[in-house]
């Protein structure tokens, strides 16, 4: 399996528009993050996990020709924004999957209802094929998926377990009985926005606490902000099995 960060920033992207802020005006690629995402891959499949306002970028830059599908995490706007620009994945393969919880769904289907119309659709627009998560595992081409779930203040948003991959993100609060969904994992991915903490997401401290819970071998930080401070300082204050993500890194489970 193949993991590519195709984003690891927080809600505005990091450099914010407008910034001044030492972060937002670094030259290293490693502080220039999109809206996060990543993409799965394994045998000829690939999925998104999210599909937020940089999406379209994002599939260009890594060439991506083929889409099976995308997994939402939630509906909050920096996660799915992105989803007309599914638009030539549609013209070359036909209806587009999409996995979320019902809310989600129903979010989306009120935010774009001229996708999931289907009256009088306008030529052009995407069709999806929509399909509901429960917080219970589910199979994609054969591979097991395990919804995680937390909460992001008082939402509830799904991480994902492939395999002996986990990747969670927007999570402030993780039940005991969810964290032993993914405990001893190989690679967890989880947020981590900034050093001060935050109403709706781990600051780095949350973070590496719930890393210690799960015991992963590896974990990787995404989501992240201009505050959290520049990649390599961060970077070498971590412990040994930590790293912040950064876009287009990619990893192999
Ligand atoms: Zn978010």
């Amino acid at each position: 399996m193949k993991i590519t960060f195709l984003g690891t920033g927080t809600s505005q992207g990091v450099p914010v528009i407008g910034s001044t802020h030492p972060v937002c005006l670094s030259v290293d690629a490693k502080d220039k993050r999109l809206r996060v995402s990543i993409l799965v891959e394994w045998d000829t499949y690939a999925y998104v996990v999210d599909c937020g306002p940089d999406f379209r970028q994002q599939m260009l830059r890594i060439n991506c020709y083929k889409l099976d599908g995308i997994i939402f995490t939630h509906e909050h706007s920096d996660h799915t924004a992105g989803i007309d620009d599914i638009r030539p994945f549609y013209f070359r393969q036909g209806d587009i999957d999409i996995y979320a919880h019902k809310r989600v769904l129903k979010s989306l289907a009120k935010r774009f209802d001229y996708i999931f119309t289907d009256k009088d659709k306008y030529p052009g627009v995407p069709t999806l094929s929509t399909h509901i998560i429960k917080n219970k595992p589910f199979k994609l081409h054969g591979l097991k998926v395990i919804p995680i779930k937390g909460l992001h203040y008082k939402l509830n948003v799904f991480g994902y377990r492939f395999g002996n991959f986990a990747y969670l993100t927007d999570m402030k609060t993780v039940e005991p009985v969810e964290i032993e969904k993914i405990k001893n994992i190989k690679v967890l991915v989880i947020n981590a926005l900034r050093k001060e903490p935050h109403i709706s997401h781990f600051n780095l401290e949350e973070a590496l606490d719930f890393i210690k819970k799960v015991n992963p071998e590896k974990a990787y930080l995404t989501h992240i902000s201009h505050l959290m401070g520049f990649h390599e300082e961060v970077q070498k204050t971590l412990p040994k099995n930590v790293f912040l993500a950064y876009d287009n890194l990619q990893i192999s489970i």
